[in-house]
């Protein structure tokens, strides 16, 4: 079943949601980057957290979660696009993709342990003028924790979020993911229901891997109040790397760091942290962008 993301209003104007299935982008991920088993739960939950925070983006804008922290798994990020109005297009990286970790004592990836303590940093770019970026310090480095207190600290929005990823020797089963957030105005009690709610629902994972639709995981958290859907999105792999790009980051290290790897090898391999694809420039290739330096200067 391909990866979806919708959102939902409550008619009484009090919370929104915003719910996903990523198991294929997440299992895409896992195969591409050979993610050890905690290290794909902690990409794909960050991947989840990010594709379904995708669903505020408008046009161009972008949205990157990085999470640094002093536990193995160092650093990991996701990133999200609009592919097209109904097309979010992901993608995500660990610094140690080999990292894994004994199960914690519910005997669930550790994926806290595994991050360690450290900062989540979101960045918004839009189509015009400066990003807007906030960190916060983790709470848990469970990582839907870290990133409802991100809403709530930067953005001032009381949220629950419950993030997932089942995986098994095999690969990943089930990935997935929901956001709840108050709307302004809403009555104090609102956020403690939804609360409540998210505690007493069975794992967004154990749902989708027993057939929930989005709209189970959407009434899961909702409950009796009744939803209005807004928002329907085809959820992608997508990898905005480019020739070009690797180009220009060879030309932002500088003349002497180009003439350096002219004297040290053969040719120059450049691979996408997130894709994997190698791009490699010959000795001629690097000779050329030294003189595109020297024109410039
Ligand atoms: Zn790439």
């Amino acid at each position: 079943m391909p990866d979806r993301i919708v959102t939902a209003t409550a008619v009484d104007g009090s919370f929104s949601v915003v719910a996903g299935i990523t198991t294929e982008l997440v299992a895409d991920m896992q195969r591409r980057l050979e993610l050890a088993p905690t290290a794909s739960a902690a990409v794909g939950r960050l991947l989840t957290g990010a594709a379904l925070l995708g669903a505020s983006l408008k046009g161009k804008e972008k949205l990157t979660l990085q999470i640094a922290g002093d536990g193995p798994l160092r650093g990991i990020v996701a990133d999200v696009q609009l592919n097209t109005p109904d097309e979010i297009g992901a993608r995500g990286y660990a610094r140690r993709p080999d990292v894994d970790v004994p199960l914690n004592e519910r005997g669930k990836f550790d994926v806290g342990g595994a991050v360690g303590k450290g900062f989540l940093q979101v960045t918004r770019s839009f189509e015009v003028g400066q990003p807007y970026v906030g960190i916060v310090e983790l709470q848990t480095g469970e990582i839907g924790d870290d990133i409802a207190s991100y809403l709530m600290t930067s953005e001032q929005i009381p949220s629950v979020v419950a993030l997932g990823v089942l995986a098994n020797p095999q690969g990943i089963k089930a990935s997935g993911g929901v956001i709840a957030q108050v709307l302004p105005g809403a009555d104090e009690a609102t956020i403690r229901t939804l609360e409540e709610r998210a505690r007493a629902m069975p794992p967004v994972t154990t749902q989708i891997d027993a057939g929930a639709t989005l709209e189970d995981l959407v009434t899961a958290i909702a409950g009796p109040l009744e939803v209005r859907y807004t928002r329907d999105y085809a959820l992608v792999f997508t990898c905005t790397c480019s020739r070009e790009r690797v180009e220009r980051a060879l030309l932002g290290l500088g003349r002497d760091e180009l003439e350096k790897m002219l004297r040290e090898q053969e040719r120059t391999e450049a691979v996408c942290e997130f894709c994997k694809t190698a791009y490699v420039l010959s000795h001629d290739e690097v000779l050329a962008l030294i003189e595109r330096l020297e024109a410039r200067s």
